[in-house]
């Protein structure tokens, strides 16, 4: 495949795909790429719902192969939360900053070592006629108790990975880009187009 829409419009989640893709397809396109589009409301009940909504709208739209990431933060002893909601945990616009303060408020009496969580991504592939397929990762960790590192984006600071002593926002994207959801995500994608 020579040419790709990334949907999204979030610039941390672009980044990691544009890295992750960058040896296996030539021209990646993002949303900014196309102006105009219509939004596309992810409603859906589950990531993989979403992804396939997001991605059958806009490959409809500029008729070229779509690839769309639906995920988010699960915590266990939240019963799941945020889940779907991750991006706007703290309400409609909400910043990462304020989605990151509700989610140590949530936990606030959970104590160490009861924090389970996991990051989930499901990745469409659509194509103009309609034709979709998806791949899944997910990163298992635990919630800090306070804010480290500087890199990353959304609930990255927060997100202990135990194997590694570091929340992902320690971790530099390549090192990210090793173990990440969206990478195992990708990488099943990847597998795909190389049997294409
Ligand atoms: P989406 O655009 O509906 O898929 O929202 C995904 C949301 O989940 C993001 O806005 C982040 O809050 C969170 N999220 C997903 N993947 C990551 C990640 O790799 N690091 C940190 N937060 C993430």
């Amino acid at each position: 495949m020579n040419a790709l829409v990334v949907a999204t419009g979030n610039r941390g989640k672009l980044a990691e795909i544009r890295d992750l893709l960058r040896n296996d397809i030539q021209r990646i396109y993002s949303l900014a790429d196309f102006p105009g589009l219509p939004s596309v409301v992810e409603d859906g009940a589950t990531f993989a719902e979403n992804a396939v909504k997001k991605a059958t709208q806009i490959a409809q739209a500029v008729e070229m192969p779509v690839l769309a990431d639906d995920s988010g933060l699960v915590v266990d002893a939240l019963g799941g939360e945020p889940g779907v909601f991750s991006a706007r945990y703290a309400g409609e616009g909400a910043t990462d900053a304020e989605n990151n303060e509700k989610l140590l408020r949530a936990l606030r009496d959970v104590p160490e070592g009861c924090r389970d969580a996991a990051f989930r991504c499901v990745v469409a592939l659509c194509l103009p006629d309609g034709s979709c397929t998806t791949f899944e990762g997910e990163l298992r960790g635990e919630i800090g108790v306070t804010f480290k590192g500087g890199s990353g984006f959304g609930y990255d600071p927060l997100f202990v990975v135990p194997a590694y002593g570091k929340t992902l926002a320690e971790m530099s994207l390549d090192v990210k880009n090793g173990i990440s959801h969206r990478a195992q995500a990708m990488g099943k994608f990847l597998d795909f187009m190389r049997t294409m």
